[in-house]
């Protein structure tokens, strides 16, 4: 990574990443890159280009990009879930879904008590196989990246489907925008963020963390970090519990203490980043018109 690449901030960021590996960009014609999710069985990332109403895929092992599909329902988010199968936000549709080893579509939720979801944003799954979301109001803010409409639900929650009985509960109900969501490697801790500031300037431009509960309940929610340049949005964490997340200057990095140790400086706002990667060491970095990545010396979570 060069010198200009990166900016320490603590000396326990000046390990992480390589010296010598710079960031590329690997793909400009995006109009709101989001939702990377990497596929280790084919060595392929997929991602949303919202606003295109597509999403793209980047083969490792040829360094091409294609098209995954489209239209795509102003798809957002996107995971990888315990048996390898897609999960996707979709905002056009206004749910959250699975795509199976066999192309079908699965419809996992739209709707709650009886009322629609408002644009699904963001989504994790749980080594118990339970499916966690947030639920703001961007997709329906405007025709920009969906459709324009009235919530029915009037709030923005965070969701937890259970992986049993497919039973949506909401598990945090006091965000103004709830929207990037992610485990610690060991699960005991949920970090959530909230992106109110968009509806306002007195709202929230932070990410909390809660406890996890046996029964899949939250505690806590005290407020992680505030983000100091613009808006966090989607992250992961690392093996050592270290959270990368987008903000508008490029991806910052936390220690599980709550330190900014350091940046990885992006010339486009960052909405999102997953790792990937054989190993986990290579970070994919979704940017506004732009794919980018990184090689590390630091590997990501499991998560399947
Ligand atoms: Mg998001």
């Amino acid at each position: 990574m060069a010198a200009s690449d990166y900016e320490v901030l603590d000396e326990r960021f000046a390990r992480l990443p390589c010296m010598t590996a710079n960031v590329h960009k690997l793909f400009d014609r995006c109009h709101w890159a989001e939702g990377p999710a990497y596929f280790p069985a084919g060595r392929y990332l997929v991602w949303s280009d919202a606003p295109n109403n597509r999403m793209l895929r980047f083969d490792e092992a040829g360094e091409t990009v294609s098209v995954f599909r489209q239209p795509a329902n102003n798809s957002n988010g996107n995971t990888v879930d315990r048996q390898g199968r897609l999960v996707t936000c979709e905002h056009g549709t206004r749910r959250v879904t699975r795509t199976e080893h066999d192309g079908a579509i699965t419809v996992l939720a739209d709707s709650f008590n009886g009322k629609r979801l408002n644009s699904p944003n963001d989504v994790v799954v749980k080594s118990d196989g339970s499916i966690w979301f947030t639920d703001p109001t961007y997709g329906i803010d405007s025709d920009y990246e969906g459709n324009k409409a009235q919530s029915e639900i009037g709030a923005s929650n965070v969701y937890r489907i259970d992986a049993q009985s497919g039973e949506i509960r909401v598990v945090c109900d006091d965000f103004v925008k709830p929207n990037g969501l992610a485990f610690s490697p060991d699960e005991s801790l949920l970090y959530v963020v909230d992106t109110g500031r968009t509806h306002g300037a007195q709202n929230p431009a932070h990410m909390r963390v809660f406890e996890v509960g046996e029964n899949g309940t939250l505690s806590g929610g005290r407020v992680f970090a505030d983000c100091t340049a613009g808006l966090f949005d989607g992250f992961r964490l690392d093996v050592d519990g270290r959270i990368w997340t987008s903000a508008a200057d490029g991806v910052h990095v936390y220690d599980p203490d709550g330190t900014l140790i350091g940046k990885v400086r992006i010339p486009e706002v960052v909405a999102n980043l997953c790792f990937g990667g054989p190993k986990r060491d290579r970070l994919f970095i979704c940017a506004t018109t732009g794919l980018y990545s990184v090689r590390l010396f630091v590997n990501g979570a499991k998560t399947f």
